[in-house]
């Protein structure tokens, strides 16, 4: 019998998949078999490296997702190289931090664009072609505590995440009849290139790390086994749920 976790001969587009969370998630698919699309403005050099390792076909889409410019070509080249898309994680994610009375129009727009309006056009687009290809499909967003919690700030980017969770179950309430499931993940802290600032800040980082139940702040590798499962059929009734993978930082 075989592992309702596997993935294998599926497709999976993933974005901002050159480092960090993105990256990590990426090399879980292809673990458990699926093929990887890896979309972003920076040649995914270390991912293609490691999906190719592990035997898994490889192919990138340099996008930058801050207009939606990019979508049509993302999912052409998808269906060009592999034939058809199975699974989208929306990972790509930016953050600017300012006091809210000092925050400026950019920062909120920037945030809003990248986070929120391309990750929206982008799952419109796949799940328009997952419904042609009639075999449905599974749709991870990226969230976060701040899809809760509203942050210290940073209120483009609890506002973004905030609006994640709401299309991540606006969708599914549209799509769960159709076969494709629309969850999210919502990362505690973790050390990537989105948290450096924050663990630069003595304090913050000394507070961060004192009410996470885990006593440590994640690490990329902490979060493949959530995108794997939300990704596989082992999730196929899972519909519109956030699924937080935080050490147990929302528990306290
Ligand atoms: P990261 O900064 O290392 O990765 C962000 C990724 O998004 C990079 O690949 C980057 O190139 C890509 N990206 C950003 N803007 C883009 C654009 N305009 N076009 C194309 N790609 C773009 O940080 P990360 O922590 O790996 O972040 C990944 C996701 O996880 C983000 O959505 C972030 O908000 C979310 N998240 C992170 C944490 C954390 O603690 N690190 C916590 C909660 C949520």
């Amino acid at each position: 019998m075989s592992s309702p976790f596997d993935l294998t001969g599926k497709t999976a587009i993933v974005t901002g998949a050159n480092t960090g969370l993105g990256q990590a998630i990426a090399e879980a698919l292809a673990t458990a078999g699926a093929d990887i699309v890896a979309v972003g403005r920076t040649p995914p050099v270390d991912t293609r490296f490691a999906v190719e390792a592990l035997g898994r076909r490889f192919h990138d889409v340099s996008a930058d997702l801050s207009t939606l410019e990019p979508i049509g070509r993302i999912v052409a080249e998808t269906v060009e190289h592999f034939g058809a898309v199975d699974i989208l994680v929306n990972n790509a994610g930016i953050i600017r931090r300012n006091d809210a009375a000092l925050f400026t129009e950019d920062d909120w727009d920037a945030v809003m664009d990248v986070n929120l309006k391309t990750t929206f056009f982008l799952t419109q687009a796949v799940g328009r072609r997952m419904m042609e290809q009639g075999r449905g499909g599974k749709i991870i967003n990226i969230a976060s505590m701040l899809s809760y919690q509203g942050g210290i700030r940073v209120p483009s980017y609890a506002a973004s995440k905030s609006g994640l969770a709401g299309i991540t179950k606006a969708l599914a309430n549209e799509w769960a009849g159709k076969g494709i499931n629309v969850n999210a993940i919502a990362p505690g802290y973790f050390s990537t290139n989105n948290t450096t600032a924050l663990r630069a800040d003595e304090d913050r980082s000394r507070d961060i790390l004192a009410r996470i139940p885990a006593g440590r702040w994640g690490t990329p590798a902490d979060i493949g086994g959530a995108a794997v499962f939300l990704s596989s059929s082992a999730a196929d009734y899972v519909h519109g749920t956030l699924l937080a993978v935080d050490g147990g930082w929302l528990g306290r």
